[in-house]
């Protein structure tokens, strides 16, 4: 990014500074009438004090300036330092409009506005108050300190109150218009998280199977995809293994679907389990799959394997599930799997993988089930 030397490339602390610079504009913009009122003898100061003025302005931003960028400033609540800055500003307003003649001071009040609308959107109602509490607070007091020894029945003095009432009034709206707005924002960060929430929920909805709760078929298909893409890029070997449960329909005919269901949900537990404990997938580098392909058929995706090595984990998990009681409502129960596995071929689709994988599944079916057949 341009100016990174000046601004930082961390990109709240770059924000703070650019508004940092806004700020500093601002007080510039004010060079303007601060001419013209010195132009028409209107202030007590001449054109050396409002360099001065200018120069204070200047100093004080610039210290902010180094405080924000060299990081010191995170050690507070408000690492932007909006209301020691805000207060400043009142501070400088007030020593102006101090040397202001009457016919220009009403103008100067406009400074306090500008002030305000830097804590739009940042501040709270409450924040507010106070700031406005401390702006009509060293008026009042600049107003005594100035009338400290003449009469208070004049027009100067009428004049000066009509300007308390208008700061009053401004400074109090501003801090509820202001308020209004920091709660607007808070409220739409809320949603904002919320609807983030809700999409990377529904995301492990779309991609989890209703009944078992591991993968589904959509999430199988697209990490093959990916391994698929992964072995091309990396030349290194992947397997696929379908796994389907033998004679299942016997279980739904004998002990009703709801057992079968159970099974299913049991089988995909253990599985899950005993996959983490193998050798083969528990490598701390393998991001295997395993879900849920369609009724009570299986699919497990495994990266980095050869096809020697995907039979052999196969051949331990059918023999951990051969031996495996599932609880069920109908009692403990066992069930067996056969399997089929076929090794990705340079530049072959995933579709013609699967192909393959099923075809050596007939193979184990036909070869009298509860194995495991490579091809
Ligand atoms: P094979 O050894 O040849 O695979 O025999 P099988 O009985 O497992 O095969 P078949 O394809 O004839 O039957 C599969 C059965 O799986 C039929 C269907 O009722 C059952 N099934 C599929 N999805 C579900 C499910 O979500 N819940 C239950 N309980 N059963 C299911
Ligand atoms: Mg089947
Ligand atoms: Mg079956």
């Amino acid at each position: 990014m341009a100016f990174d030397w000046l601004l930082s490339t961390d990109r709240s602390t770059r924000l703070r500074l650019l508004r940092q610079l806004m700020g500093l504009g601002s007080y510039l913009m004010f060079l303007a009438p601060g001419l013209l009122a010195v132009e028409s003898g209107w202030t007590a100061f001449g054109y050396r004090g409002l360099l001065v003025l200018c120069g204070a302005a200047v100093l004080v931003n610039l210290l902010f300036f180094v405080v924000i960028r060299s990081g010191v400033s995170r050690r507070f609540r408000d690492p932007s330092l909006l209301v020691p800055q805000i207060l400043v500003a009142q501070a400088l307003a007030l020593v102006t409009i101090h040397y202001m003649a009457s016919e220009a001071r009403s103008v100067m009040l406009m400074l306090f506005v500008a002030m305000f609308f830097f804590g739009l959107f940042a501040l709270s109602t409450r924040e507010f108050l106070r700031l406005a509490a401390v702006a009509i607070g060293s008026y009042i007091g600049l107003m005594v300190f100035e009338f400290r020894d003449r009469p208070l029945d004049t027009p100067a003095f009428r004049l000066e109150l009509l300007r308390l009432v208008a700061l009053v009034m401004m400074t109090v709206w501003l801090s509820f218009i202001g308020g209004y707005f920091a709660s607007l924002r808070t409220k739409l960060a809320e949603r904002k998280d919320a609807l983030k929430d809700a999409l990377v929920r529904v995301k492990e909805l779309s991609e989890r199977d209703e009944l078992t709760g591991a993968h589904n078929r959509r999430h199988l298909l697209q990490a093959l995809e990916q391994e698929e893409a992964r072995a091309e890029r990396f030349k290194t070997p992947f397997c696929v293994a379908i796994i389907d449960l033998d004679h299942f329909k016997r279980f739904n005919d004998g002990y009703g679907h709801h057992v079968g269901d159970e099974i299913l949900k049991g089988f995909c537990d253990f599985v899950r389990q005993r996959a983490r404990e193998l050798d083969v997938i528990a490598r701390p580098d393998s991001d295997y799959a395993f879900g849920r392909y369609g009724g009570e058929e299986f699919l497990l995706v495994l990266p980095h394997t050869g096809i020697e090595g995907a039979a052999q984990c196969l051949q331990r998990i059918r023999a951990c599930v051969a031996t495996h009681a599932f609880e069920t409502g109908a009692g403990p129960l066992t069930v067996t799997f056969s399997a089929g596995i076929a090794q990705h071929c340079p530049g072959e689709p995933v579709a013609g993988l699967l192909g393959r994988a099923d075809g050596a599944l007939y193979a184990a079916k036909s070869g009298g089930r509860n194995r495991v057949v490579a091809v």
